[in-house]
């Protein structure tokens, strides 16, 4: 077996312990070697990989959960690629990519999609676990002999591969793009085509507007389209999807197909969302391993067999249990019996509302929300999702109609995750804030959030050193944390991993049910948003000029109703039972569409 040690350089905090790892070591205490010692600038420890003996004595010992260790079978030693520097992450193995075929990457944060990106896409010179050497391209390009990826390298290494990215973290783009979108778009146009995308993206009303105007879904849309009019080898698209509802997300996957000829050019997806990463790919690649630690990039499979065994657990190809359990996504579609005993803690009757200023009218259907109640919101941006829950809560008066039960208090987790949601620099300061309670270690929020969230081990972290997933949890754990009647998320999915999603929806049932308050879920994330919800609210019509708001209603009527706006049909996985999105015009596509059963018959 190969020892792997990792050292979280961002949870190691030598003076803040009694360093029990370097104490109670029993190869440190036999005093003929150090198998863990500090740095020499002491600020943090060293494990030599070559002397410890794995006991994991130091893991268990350390207050912050800084170190990993792992034992990894010695034929996995010629399949590394990179690693990042003594006692840091290893990745093991590489997608491949194909002409012919999108090669679609799932795996969970921290298991290195992106470094897996940056390596194919020459941003980053592998070592192939050497650290610290600068390989010549030829050792490279021999270690790869025999392979799909020795062609790839040699080309890259010739600068015979043009690659371009699809950046993961959108946000950073206002901070470091200057001028409006459509000028931008016009200097990156290479291939002439900036219009028909502009056409296919639908973004051409923002054009005109500057890069710190954007949304989250705009700015999105404008990166998607900045990488699909330059004229490169190879496509890297790390997560589109976020901030985009669920018709967006099909015309982005059905973009990339139309603007890139696949059979000539290198493309590849990292998505979290099952359903558009399955639309979307040919093949996909697993990267499987301990976030953080390793990763190994599992055989190319098809794509529907390939998210069947992600959600399994289990790899046949490379006979490896990946998770002790399944995932099993519960579709329910039944209609929930509501609680005769229970008073609703909202209830309003027909209600219509327009904005003098903007002339946006709004068409809401009654409803009532009942305690205990998670309620999905889906529909486009735009159509008036936050004008509803703004009379809901009062804030703004409806012009014929009424909320017969209001809220007084709502606790709102916005989409975007800007740095005015978290006053406090600290994970912990910030949680204190939400709810005094909250880090009690003895109170059942600590456990059924906090530990649940993971936030337990980054309570000291600064807010500004989190990753995308990370921000994501202590968000929704804010929110849920604070004190209020009804709970508003908006896409709490973004950036984070399938596993992770499941945990945040489970969080959210968990703590809804045990307050005995609402939560309204935007999400457009179908496969979660139909976990997480007992009843949906389905919004139709013209973004930005007129919105109807169904009543709220059975999971399955709902998507129905929306996935028919939409003009999509999808079937269901018979291995799996999960959606799978039916290609416009197929058999049954059009046989659903006949019978009017868009959603899973
Ligand atoms: P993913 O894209 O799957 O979320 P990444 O490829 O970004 O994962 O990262 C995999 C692991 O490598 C993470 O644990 C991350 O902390 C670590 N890592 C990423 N970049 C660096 C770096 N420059 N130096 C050291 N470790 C890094
Ligand atoms: P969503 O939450 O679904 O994205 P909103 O409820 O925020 O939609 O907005 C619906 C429409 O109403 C949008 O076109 C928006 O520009 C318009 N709108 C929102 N707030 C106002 C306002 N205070 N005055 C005028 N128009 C508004
Ligand atoms: Fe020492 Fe055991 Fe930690 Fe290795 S795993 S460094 S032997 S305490």
């Amino acid at each position: 077996m190969v020892r792997v040690a990792v050292v979280d350089r961002e949870y190691c905090k030598p003076n803040k312990c009694n360093l029990e790892c370097i104490r109670f070591c029993p190869v440190n205490k036999t005093k003929r070697k150090k198998a863990i010692e500090l740095s020499p600038d002491g600020k943090h420890a060293v494990i030599y990989e070559d002397i410890c003996i794995g006991c994991g004595i130091c893991v268990k010992k350390c207050p912050f959960n800084a170190i990993s260790i792992v034992n990894l079978p010695d034929e996995l030693e010629k399949n590394v690629v990179h690693r990042y520097g003594e006692n840091m992450f290893k990745l093991y193995n590489l997608p491949i990519p194909r002409l012919g075929n999108i090669m679609g990457i799932i795996g969970r944060n921290g298991s290195g999609k992106t470094t897996s990106i940056k390596i194919l896409s020459g941003l980053l010179k592998p070592n192939l676990g050497q650290v610290g050497a600068d390989l010549e391209w030829d050792n490279i390009i021999k270690r790869f002999r025999g392979t799909e990826l020795q062609t790839y390298f040699a080309k890259l290494a010739n600068n015979k591969i043009r690659p371009v990215v699809k950046i993961q973290y959108v946000e950073l783009v206002k901070r470091r793009l200057k001028g409006r979108v459509g000028e931008l778009l016009k200097k990156a146009d290479e291939r002439g085509i900036d219009r028909e995308v502009v056409d296919k993206l639908a973004i051409k009303h923002v054009l005109d507007r500057k890069i710190s105007e954007l949304s989250g879904g705009e700015l999105q849309k404008f990166l998607v389209a900045a990488v699909l009019v330059k004229e490169a080898d190879a496509y890297f698209f790390d997560e589109s999807c976020s901030y985009l509802d669920v018709k967006e997300r099909l015309r982005v996957a059905q973009a990339i197909r139309e603007f890139i000829d696949v059979s000539k050019k290198y493309v590849m997806v990292v998505e979290h969302d099952l359903m558009v990463l399955d639309y979307i790919s040919d093949q996909v690649s697993i990267i499987y391993g301990e976030p953080g630690v390793y990763g190994i990039v599992s055989k190319p499979y098809g794509v529907r067999t390939g998210i069947n065994h992600y959600l399994e657990g289990y790899l046949p190809a490379e006979n490896m249990r990946i998770r002790r359990e399944p995932i099993h996504f519960r579709i329910q579609v039944d209609i929930r019996v509501k609680p005769e005993s229970e008073y609703p803690i909202l209830k309003w009757t027909n209600i219509v509302k327009t904005y003098r200023t903007s002339g946006f009218k709004l068409f809401i259907e009654a409803g009532e929300a009942y305690p205990g109640e998670v309620l999905g919101i889906i529909g486009p941006n735009g159509i008036g999702k936050t004008t509803f829950i703004k009379l809901l809560g009062g804030v703004l008066e409806p012009d014929e109609g009424e909320v017969l039960v209001s809220v007084e208090t709502i606790s709102f987790k916005p989409q975007e995750l800007s740095p005015k949601i978290f006053p406090e620099e600290t994970v912990a300061a910030n949680l204190r804030r939400a709810s005094p309670n909250t880090l009690n270690p003895a109170s059942w929020i600590y456990a059924e959030l906090i530990r649940k969230l993971g936030l337990n081990k980054m309570l000291d972290r600064y807010v500004a050193d989190l990753s995308g997933g990370e921000l994501q949890k202590l968000a929704v754990a804010v929110a849920l944390a604070k004190q209020a009647d009804l709970y508003l998320l908006d896409e709490p999915s973004a950036y984070l991993d399938v596993e992770e999603r499941l945990t945040v929806a489970k969080v959210i049932r968990r703590i809804i049910e045990e307050k005995r308050k609402t939560a309204m879920i935007v999400e457009h994330d179908l496969m979660l948003q139909n976990y997480v919800s007992d009843e949906v609210i389905v919004f139709y019509g013209k973004p930005g000029i007129e919105g109807y708001a169904s009543k709220p209603m059975s999971n399955r009527e709902g998507f129905n109703k929306l996935l028919k706006e939409l003009g999509i049909t999808v079937r269901r996985d018979p291995q799996s039972g999960r959606p799978r999105v039916n290609k416009p015009g197929s058999y049954l596509d059009r046989q659903q569409k006949s019978i009017g059963q868009y959603y899973m018959p």
